[in-house]
């Protein structure tokens, strides 16, 4: 009963969102008008002798015998890709159509179509648009084979997992798709050791895991069956190698670090169709790269393998919402609960989220790990107790904390948080948060992060900090994922991140902030009344608006990869730090004609916004 108790608890939270719950009718993405970011170039004609990409209609376009030549490495894997509401075109009132309708809210099922991306657009920023063909690759030979295909008829590349990418990285017009969504093979090791280091490294349990996989695939294996932790991402359908690749939060990050820290060893596939293994001992450089130098980027990732962990005894969370009457006494509740933080939740154990919102309410949605119910409900009480008893305050969400038993977690059967993926035949390990269910299809109107370094906790600097909170409040609600901030977790964790690509002011930040708005699914193709553009490009303003008064108090901040702002003028710093200028001598080497080109990607300031065309050589 009292699991059930903290679950429902959490079940009404959107626990694991970065978009507020605030969703507009739906509506088709609008038209371009946004400015590009100055690190991407503006497309303008190429010099004479300039790389291009082909496209169908072009000359040297593949034949169809040539086609055929791929078809006979990688047989029925080659698929012509259809956009996703494709059948609606033919027979909107047929069976196939009213399937995509019926399931377009379940990630499991976009992330079975190899059109599928999980965002349905970015106002000014990307549409989806699907490749014409995809190998749904079995293994690294077929993929090996369409690197290789791709290279020789000098094709545009789109790499896919499980199609998370805010910024759109995972589908590109006119392209070839390598889509991994069948390599989904999980084996668990009790004494890994990466190929080449025996002798150099320890032997360490570890879990092995196909690129396809998502995570819940992983915390099903390794937690609910085995009993183990592994360090991966917050939401359920989110791919593996993708968010390896971009650094990589889950809800318990801050005691483990992010979760590229956890790669132990990649199987890849680099641009010359090599399939090569990179750990601390086999490709050193490369293998750093995977590590948060981003997807879509270094090569195909097939396999992966990471450390697993012992299991804390308790997962738990503490949740509600507190509204206060006037202005001045929001400003004191956020002070109040910087105080808090700092004095009793700054540690390894919490994590997730909590949201200044732009009703004067607090939101409270957060998890912890390794701490039991009693001593999680005695570490809220006093805050709870003053939030409940001031006149100055509305309890407007009910105050709770608890915990219960760490490997039911992820269980997807009878957990009243969690929506199970119920299409026939889907996998009984297949389900989503359901704080996570509007997240799903959502089409972005804008978005951007920041890291908050902790050095704004400090007594002397709260007040300001709090005022910040404030003012961003005024435009649009913010969301603080404390567990993307590595400050306050050990220092294995934060040794181990720091020899990752990520940013390293993820350490010395207390959380990630992240503001953004949307609304409810626009994909191509599909029915809805029109978007109300004006609002939209309001609401992008007002997200601007908001993140650059926490600027005032972070004045360059770094900003996580994979949630960030599309248009950002200066990701390379962003999300790299001073880790850029390696990340680009390792794609040098690995890809030096580019054939890995994503937006905001290391060497992507030299293609065309599309990547059909090469600007510049390095
Ligand atoms: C709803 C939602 C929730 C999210 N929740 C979290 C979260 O809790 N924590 C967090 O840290 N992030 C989160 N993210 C961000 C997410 O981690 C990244 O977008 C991640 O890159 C997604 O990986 P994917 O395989 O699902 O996506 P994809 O879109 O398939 O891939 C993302 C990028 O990685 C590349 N890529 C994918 N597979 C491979 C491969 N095998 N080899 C080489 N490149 C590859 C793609 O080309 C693309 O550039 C979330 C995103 C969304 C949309």
């Amino acid at each position: 009963m009292r699991r059930r108790t903290l679950l429902q608890g959490v079940a009404a939270l959107p626990l694991l969102t970065t978009l507020p719950t605030k969703l507009l009718a739906q509506a088709p993405p609008g038209p371009a008008t946004r400015v590009p970011a100055a690190g991407v170039p503006a497309a303008r004609a190429p010099a004479a002798g300039v790389l291009r990409r082909v496209r169908p209609g072009d000359a040297a376009w593949p034949s169809a015998a040539e086609w055929q030549q791929l078809r006979a490495a990688v047989g029925d894997r080659l698929l012509a890709v259809r956009p996703l509401f494709a059948p609606c075109e033919s027979a909107p009132d047929g069976a196939e159509c009213q399937d995509v309708y019926h399931n377009i809210r379940n990630p499991f099922f976009i992330g079975d179509s190899p059109a599928g991306t999980q965002v349905s657009g970015w106002l000014d920023a990307w549409t989806p648009s699907p490749s014409v063909w995809a190998v749904k690759a079995r293994d690294a030979a077929d993929v090996a084979a369409a690197v290789n295909f791709a290279r020789t008829h000098n094709l545009r590349v789109a790499v896919k997992g499980g199609g998370h990418s805010y910024l759109g990285t995972s589908n590109a017009a006119d392209s070839l798709l390598i889509w991994t969504r069948a390599m989904n093979a999980i084996a668990l090791e009790d004494a890994f050791v990466p190929q080449g280091c025996a002798g150099k490294l320890a032997p360490t349990p570890a879990v092995s895991v196909g690129a396809g996989c998502t995570w819940i695939d992983v915390y099903s294996a390794v937690t609910t069956r085995a009993g183990r932790y592994v360090q991966g991402g917050g939401c359920t359908s989110v791919g593996v190698a993708g968010l390896i690749q971009s650094g990589g939060f889950g809800s318990f990050s801050k005691g483990f670090g992010n979760a590229a820290a956890g790669l132990l060893e990649a199987e890849v596939v680099t641009a010359d169709g090599r399939v090569r293994i990179a750990n601390a001992c086999s490709e050193p450089e490369l293998f750093w790269a995977l590590k948060g130098g981003g997807g879509g980027t270094f090569g195909v990732i097939t396999r992966l393998t990471l450390r697993t962990h012992p299991l804390p005894q308790f997962f738990g969370a503490a949740w509600g919402t507190v509204r206060a009457k006037t202005d001045a006494a929001f400003e004191q509740l956020i002070t109040r609960f910087l105080n808090f933080y700092s004095g009793s939740l700054a540690n390894p154990h919490w994590g997730e989220q909590i949201t200044v919102q732009s009703d004067n309410s607090l939101k409270i949605s957060m998890v912890q790990q390794g701490l039991s119910r009693e001593e999680t409900r005695a570490l809220w009480k006093p805050f709870f107790d003053w939030a409940s008893s001031s006149s100055d305050y509305t309890v407007t969400d009910e105050l709770g904390a608890s915990a219960h038993e760490a490997q039911s977690w992820w269980e997807i059967k009878g957990n009243p948080s969690m929506i199970a993926d119920s299409r026939p035949g889907a996998s009984p390990d297949h389900g989503w948060w359901e704080g996570d269910q509007d997240q799903v299809g959502a089409f972005l109107h804008g978005y951007d992060s920041l890291w908050l370094p902790a050095s704004l906790l400090k007594e002397s600097e709260r007040p300001r900090l709090a005022q910040a909170l404030f003012a961003a409040s005024r435009h649009k609600s913010v969301g603080l994922h404390i567990n993307k901030g590595l400050a306050f977790a050990p220092a294995e964790a934060i040794r181990a991140t720091l020899d990752t690509a990520m940013n390293p002011a993820v350490t010395e930040a207390f959380t990630l902030v992240i503001i953004a708005d949307g609304e409810r699914p626009s994909y191509p193709g599909m029915k809805r009344p029109p978007m109300d553009l004006e609002a939209a490009h309001r609401d992008a303003r007002a997200i601007d608006r908001a993140t650059a008064e926490l600027r005032k108090v972070a004045p360059q901040p770094g900003s996580y990869l994979s949630e960030s702002n599309y248009f950002n003028e200066s990701w390379q710093q962003a999300y790299f730090g001073g880790h850029y200028r390696r990340l680009r001598s390792i794609k040098d080497k690995y890809d030096p004609e580019g054939l890995f080109t994503v937006h905001h990607g290391v060497g992507s300031e030299d293609w065309s916004a599309d990547g059909f065309t090469r600007l510049r050589h390095a």
